[in-house]
C-alpha cells in the first residue's frame, strides 16, 4: 500500500522550460529589471489585445501604483468589492484614500453589485474597483457605463483573470498577479494593462523611483547620472521572474482550458450527485477558472468539513475570509452593511483546481465532500 497522495488546492506547473529560462538569465549576468522584463511585457500585451503592459513586483503594488498614478489620494474614496483579497483594499488605503466596501450581488454571484454601488457613492468618490472573482468575468460594459455616468475611474483587479479577453478593454487599468497560486506564476509578480499610453509611460517611471534613466541604461553607457522629478517607488519586476513569466504565459491558454474542463466536470458532478451544494456562478459563465468555489448548505459546520477533507488528503480553502472583520480593518468598516458578502463568506468553500489535477481526483473530491456533508449532518 502506497502513501496516499495529497490533492493540493493549487499547484504551480513548473517544468524544464521554466528552469532553462531562469538559468539562461543567470548566465547572462544581468538579473534585475532589463530585457527579459521588456520581452515579458511585450508578450503579455500581445496576449491581451495589444494594450500596453507594465510589469511590477506584485499585484498589490500594481494596484497601488495605478491608483497613485491616476491621482487617487487623501480626501478621495474608492468603491471596492465587499468580497476580495485584503491586499486589494490595502492598496487603496496606501494612497490615503478611503475604501468603501460594496456588497456582492448575491451569495451565488459574488461580484460587486452595481445597484448597491450606486447607493454607496459619496461626493468624494473618485474610482471604483471591480474584481473578476475566481476568474468569472465581471460585466465590464455595465461598469464602464456606470463609471462614465458618475465620472469615476474604473479599475480592474484581474489577479484571477489572465487570458480573459475582455480584461483591460473597458477600464483605466487592469492589474494581474503572478503569485504562486494564480493561473500563471513567476513566484511573485504583477502586470498592469492600460489603454492609456501616457499612463503606461508614467507607471514605468513611477515603478523605478521616477528616475530619468534606469540602472541598465547607465551600465551600458547610455547615461551617466539621473534626475528624479517626483516621488516614486521600487515596484520593479526582475529579469529572473520575467523569464519564468514568459514561459508560463506561453502555457497559459492550455492551463486555462484544462482548468475550465475540470470546472465543467465539477459542475456536472454536483448537479447530478450533491444538488444541495451550489457552485458559484454557472457552467456557462465566461471564466479563466482560477478557483472552484461553492456554497455549502446552510448551517453546515464548514470547519468539520474542511478537517474531514484534510484527513482524506484533500486541501480546501476559503476565498475569502471577510476583510471587513479583520482585527486591523474592522474599525474602518463598522458602518458598512454587507449581508450578501457575509453570507457568502460564511458558507463558501474552495476545492482543489489546477491543471495538474486528474478527472479521477475531481470524482474523488466530490465523493469525499458528499461523505463529509453526510457525517457532519449525521445523515
Ligand atoms: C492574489 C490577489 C491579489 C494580490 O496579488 P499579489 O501579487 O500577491 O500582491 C489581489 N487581489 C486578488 C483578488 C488576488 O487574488
Amino acid at each position: 500500500m502506497g502513501q496516499k497522495k495529497t490533492i493540493g488546492i493549487s499547484e504551480a506547473q513548473l517544468g524544464k522550460e521554466e528552469a532553462l529560462a531562469v538559468a539562461k538569465v543567470m548566465r547572462r549576468g544581468w538579473i534585475s529589471q532589463g530585457e527579459e522584463v521588456a520581452h515579458f511585457e511585450a508578450a503579455f500585451s500581445a496576449a491581451h489585445g495589444d494594450l500596453p503592459a507594465v510589469a511590477v513586483c506584485n499585484a498589490t503594488a500594481g494596484l497601488h501604483l495605478a491608483l497613485h498614478a491616476l491621482g487617487i489620494g487623501p480626501g478621495d474614496s474608492v468603491l471596492v468589492p465587499g468580497l476580495t483579497f485584503v491586499g486589494a483594499v490595502n492598496a487603496v488605503l496606501y494612497t490615503g484614500a478611503e475604501a468603501l466596501p460594496v456588497d456582492v450581488q448575491g451569495p451565488t454571484h459574488p461580484h460587486i453589485c452595481l445597484k448597491t454601488a450606486a447607493t454607496a457613492l459619496t461626493p468624494s468618490t473618485r474610482a471604483v474597483m471591480v474584481m473578476h472573482h475566481a476568474g468569472y468575468a465581471v460585466d465590464m460594459q455595465a461598469w464602464a457605463d456606470f463609471a462614465a455616468h458618475h465620472g469615476l475611474l474604473l479599475l480592474e483587479d484581474a489577479a484571477h483573470a489572465p487570458g480573459l479577453p475582455l480584461v483591460g478593454r473597458y477600464s483605466h487599468a487592469a492589474v494581474f498577479s503572478f503569485f504562486a497560486n494564480k493561473n500563471m506564476t513567476c513566484a511573485e509578480g504583477g502586470m498592469i494593462l492600460t489603454r492609456d499610453v501616457e499612463l503606461a509611460a508614467r507607471l514605468r517611471r513611477l515603478r523605478g523611483h521616477a528616475m530619468s534613466s534606469p540602472t541598465l541604461h547607465r551600465t551600458k553607457g547610455h547615461a551617466f547620472s539621473y534626475d528624479v522629478d517626483e516621488l516614486g517607488f521600487n515596484y520593479r519586476l526582475d529579469d529572473i521572474r520575467a523569464a519564468l513569466g514568459l514561459v508560463q504565459l506561453r502555457r497559459l491558454a492550455e492551463f486555462n482550458a484544462r482548468r475550465r474542463e475540470l470546472s465543467q466536470l465539477y459542475y456536472r458532478l454536483f448537479s447530478a450527485n450533491i444538488p444541495d451544494v451550489q457552485p458559484i456562478f454557472d457552467a456557462k459563465h465566461e471564466t479563466t477558472a482560477h478557483l472552484f468555489c461553492l456554497l455549502l448548505p446552510q448551517r453546515t459546520n464548514r470547519a468539520s468539513v474542511m478537517r474531514f477533507l484534510f484527513e482524506a488528503g484533500i486541501q480546501t480553502s476559503i476565498h475569502y475570509p471577510p476583510y471587513h472583520r479583520f482585527t486591523w480593518h474592522k474599525a474602518l468598516f463598522s458602518q458598512c452593511p454587507l449581508p450578501h458578502t457575509e453570507e457568502y463568506c460564511s458558507r463558501t468553500l474552495t476545492l482543489p483546481l489546477h491543471p495538474g489535477l486528474t478527472e479521477m481526483d475531481v470524482h474523488c473530491i466530490v465523493t469525499r465532500l458528499g461523505e463529509a456533508l453526510c457525517l457532519t449532518k449525521s445523515c
